[in-house]
């Protein structure tokens, strides 16, 4: 890891060049503003939605197109089949022994799913902008996001300024399905990828006014559960009482798996989760929070979670047991009254530093099936996982973050933890050893993952100011 000085080489670059240069490039950025939101609406049209295999082609198509966006810029850019989604990786030209520091962005076109598509006010693959956002499905999560950075090299290449970092774009199509891909493509291309860091930016801040870099993760672990009952559904009057019922025998099972405040009832849950320093909850502190906003945004009727830990702290720094699907019996109109065949829920488990996925769901399998009644058949089934990410949040790295983004939003940039996982961070370090720069722009009222999700066209445009200033930063080395 090379280290990072703060600010730039005033002695290689005279202020007032290096200030024109910058100016140039900023100048670039304020006037294509019009044409940077047609080209990120152009992209939100595709529902690149990686978890329905009907979608494959759009899939396909908006690898496409991001590629062809990369190249117009002056980009080398491939489209790199794997045994799933394409991969985009576009390189700024560079010489051949070059000596700048080289910087991966990490980026994904996939999308979540759009359903409840009743919830939409407006069709999520047709963008429109209201009250200075964009509305679309993946706008924030995370097509506007890393385009924001393509962008600001964008406004370097174009405008013949010397750009202080080499970097390579992966904008990946599986993220929000595990990127299962990524990992060996990277592992296979490591002499390519070799880095000082990775730049990503699909986290959030919380307000313009707190821009922050975000120095930890929670993991992930999903898995499905299924309870077979009757081979077929049965008539509640006839048969109901004799029978178990799996959709009841499903929900007293969740029941045993986490209590009413929150707090998981797995054995040997906790035993890894590293307690956090007064430091960490010092600066958490920091992190703007009302409870009446917050539960108004998110129209909630009150605060929930374990006691002994603020929101800020549960959403980001404490592991979690979520049920995110429920499926039993009849759901159609009017009663229909039987013991259903069967039930069955997806859970994620949110993990935090150092919980490890693997353990977390063999102690899952063993307290389910220990508690489940001889009544139902019950089947377990691992899903994605990934680990919680820890950087130290004062490195080198992180102080050109903070330094970029103060320059964009014109605050004093803070350190945070965020709740979301991007397993991919973990196996950056463990394949390329480089730690990643979280630099979020998403807003936390931006409906990440939810209907309406959204983009704000102003972080939009501060993000790719916080990335020119940023390359800056981390080139001065
Ligand atoms: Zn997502």
């Amino acid at each position: 890891m090379l280290s990072i000085q703060r600010g730039v080489n005033l002695a290689k670059h005279p202020p007032s060049r290096l200030n024109a240069r910058m100016q140039s490039v900023l100048d670039y950025i304020e006037d294509n503003q019009s044409r940077f939101v047609d080209d990120l609406s152009e992209y939100l049209r595709f529902p690149s939605i990686s978890a329905q295999p009907e979608h494959k082609k759009d899939i396909a198509a908006c690898s496409k197109w991001i590629a062809g966006k990369c190249k117009e810029i002056g980009l080398k850019t491939e489209v790199c089949k794997t045994s799933g989604q394409p991969i985009v990786v576009a390189r700024t030209p560079r010489k051949k022994n070059s000596r700048k520091p080289h910087y991966l962005v990490y980026g994904h076109y996939d999308v979540q799913p759009p359903d409840p598509l009743e919830l939409w006010k407006t069709p999520p693959f047709k963008p429109q902008i209201a009250n200075g956002n964009i509305y679309a499905r993946g706008s924030t999560d995370n097509k506007g996001q890393h385009m924001a950075h393509l962008k600001a090299v964008e406004a370097y290449l174009k405008t013949g300024t010397d750009l202080p970092c080499d970097i390579t774009f992966i904008i990946e199509g599986e993220e929000e399905v595990g990127s299962s891909n990524l990992t060996p493509f990277v592992q296979k291309r490591k002499k390519d990828f070799k880095c000082e860091g990775v730049v990503v930016s699909d986290t959030g801040m919380p307000s313009p006014k707190h821009p922050a870099v975000t120095y930890a993760l929670r993991g992930v672990m999903a898995l499905e559960v299924r309870l077979d009952g009757p081979a077929r559904d049965l008539h509640s009057g006839v048969f109901g009482g004799s029978i178990e019922n799996p959709a009841m025998a499903l929900c007293q099972l969740m029941a045993k798996c986490r209590n009413d405040r929150g707090k998981v009832l797995v054995p040997g849950f906790y035993d890894d989760v590293e307690k956090l320093t007064k430091y960490e909850r010092e600066q958490m502190a920091k992190v703007p929070h009302s409870d009446r906003a917050y539960l108004k945004m998110l129209g909630s009727p009150k605060i929930f979670g374990e006691p002994g830990y603020s929101a800020t702290e549960q959403r980001s720094a404490r592991p979690t047991f979520e049920i995110n699907g429920l499926t039993s019996g009849y759901q159609g109109e009017g009663s229909k009254t039987i013991v259903p065949s069967y039930a069955s829920c997806k859970i994620t488990i949110r993990l935090v530093p150092n919980q490890k996925p693997q353990t977390i769901l063999r102690q899952v399998k063993a307290h389910l099936k220990k508690v489940c009644p001889p009544s139902v058949k019950i089947t377990i089934e691992g899903g994605h996982e990934g680990d919680p990410y820890l950087v130290a949040p004062k490195s080198d790295q992180v102080q050109a973050g903070l330094s970029a983004l103060k320059k964009a939003f014109g605050h004093e940039a803070i350190v945070m933890r965020e709740g979301g996982s991007i397993p991919i961070v973990n196996d950056f370090k463990k394949i390329l050893g480089a730690d990643t720069l979280l630099l979020g722009l998403a807003l936390p009222d931006d409906n990440l993952h939810s209907p309406n999700e959204k983009f704000s066209l102003e972080q939009y445009r501060k993000g790719m100011i916080m990335s020119a200033h940023l390359w800056q930063g981390l080139g001065a080395s």
